[in-house]
């Protein structure tokens, strides 16, 4: 045994995937949960990029994440999304906007995931994270049970921009952690646009 792979296991680094004790990759999945992880190839020039499939390992990483109160595990999806964000050469915006949750969820939470993962991405980058500009002002229901059009009626109105001169002609990089149908990122996309950003592109870690 590495004297690497007996630190790792000494100091019980658990798989952000399956939570077993492993040498894990720069991301935090173990070799197992790693050949699991699918990247999604996303189509050239597209303004709505997503990196991994929001399935297996993935899915339980998020989900730990956001409902278990694993907020460590910010910092590996930072990495891997500072990543990818190299490798595509998408360097070239302004700010960071994580997408908000409605005060009272957070609240409930403790935390906003997408925002962890804003700031830590930010700092890795060099670049400003703007958070508490867009807010969420609609607490809406969960979209999983609800048709496409019932989803867009659901978050019409859902954001608003607070201190519009932070983010005034300024690209950004909208950042959330799950993309479903997209009705929310289109809607925060809108209300950014609105206020003055001169141009948004959506990034999400997974796609589901
Ligand atoms: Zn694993």
């Amino acid at each position: 045994m590495s004297i690497k792979k007996f630190l790792n296991l000494f100091l019980k680094n658990l798989c952000i995937g399956c939570r077993t004790p492993a040498e894990l990759n720069r991301y935090g999945f173990c070799p197992s949960c790693e050949r699991k992880v699918v990247f999604i190839e996303n189509p050239p020039d597209s303004q709505n990029l997503h990196i991994l499939r929001y399935e297996g390992p993935v899915k339980d990483a998020i989900c730990g994440f956001k409902y278990n109160r694993k907020t460590y595990y910010g910092k590996r999806f930072a990495l891997l999304v500072y990543d990818f964000i190299r490798d595509n050469k998408l360097e070239s915006f302004d700010a960071i906007v994580p997408v908000p949750l409605h005060w009272k969820k957070e609240f409930r939470r403790g935390y906003n995931q997408s925002a962890i993962v804003s700031i830590n991405l930010a700092s890795l980058l060099k670049k400003e994270c703007l958070c508490g500009v867009l807010v969420k002002v609609k607490n809406t229901v969960s979209q999983t049970e609800l048709s496409e059009s019932e989803r867009k009626k659901n978050v019409k109105d859902a954001f608003s921009v607070r201190r519009a001169g932070l983010i005034e002609k300024k690209k950004i990089l909208l950042f959330d952690d799950v993309y479903t149908s997209g009705a929310t990122t289109a809607e925060a996309k809108k209300t950014l646009l609105a206020a003055g950003a001169r141009s948004v592109i959506v990034l999400t870690l997974s796609r589901a």
